[in-house]
């Protein structure tokens, strides 16, 4: 199975370049920033806990999105692997993640990393919030408190998975092309025997 983290700050291009590879490489999408948007509209009585909290762009509780996550992999068990985007998001995420991959016998392959500058992060937001309607991409206030919450809680993560060589920085600045080209890269290179048979039946 290859189960790729991808990684980065908010409005970095994680979910752009996560349909990209989900394509290319036939994997399943778990956004947890997408199931919750999903709880939002249907009005939940999650949505309206997740609404109130990603409005203000703090962490939805961790218990939460473990136990969504959780569910759709257990949705899934056909999937040839999975990319999950903006999860984790904390260390008891990382640490959850592992344990319900464990139970598959799987891993984590990578996490793969979009590196973007703090202020080109807010251009985009910014930018991203006068078309997405999107509540957290409209105050300047939420978006500073948003990359806060990253380096605070989100970032540290980075180590978890360096410690055990799988994290894999990549570029975040350029044309969604080039930096769709630059994750490829990294992820043909990674240990092929984790997903060779996957793979080699793609034309890349
Ligand atoms: P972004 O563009 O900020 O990366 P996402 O769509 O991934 O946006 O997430 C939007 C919001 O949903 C986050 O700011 C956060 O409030 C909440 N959220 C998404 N994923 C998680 C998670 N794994 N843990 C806690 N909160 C989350």
């Amino acid at each position: 199975m290859l189960n790729i983290v991808l990684f980065g700050g908010p409005g970095a291009g994680k979910g752009t370049q996560a349909l990209l590879l989900t394509e290319k490489f036939g994997l399943m999408h778990l956004s947890t920033g997408d199931m919750l948007r999903k709880e939002i509209a249907s009005g939940s009585e999650l949505g309206k806990i997740a609404g109130e909290i990603i409005s203000n762009g703090e962490l939805a509780p961790d218990e939460l999105v473990i136990d969504m996550i959780r569910e759709h992999i257990g949705q899934h068990p056909e999937a040839k692997g999975f990319i999950f985007d903006g999860f984790p998001r904390t260390q008891a995420q990382a640490l959850a993640l592992d344990k319900l991959l464990e139970e598959k016998d799987v891993q984590i392959t990578a996490m793969v990393a979009l590196d973007v500058s703090v202020d080109e992060l807010t251009t985009r937001l910014l930018k991203r919030g006068e078309v997405s309607g999107r509540a957290d991409d409209q105050s300047i206030d939420v978006i500073h408190n948003r990359i806060e919450v990253y380096h605070q809680k989100t970032e540290p993560i980075i180590d978890y998975y360096r410690a055990q060589e799988k994290y894999h920085p990549v570029d975040g600045l350029g044309s969604i092309e080039e930096i769709f080209n630059r994750l490829k890269q990294v992820i043909l290179t990674l240990k092929p025997h984790a997903f060779q048979h996957s793979v080699q039946n793609y034309i890349i």
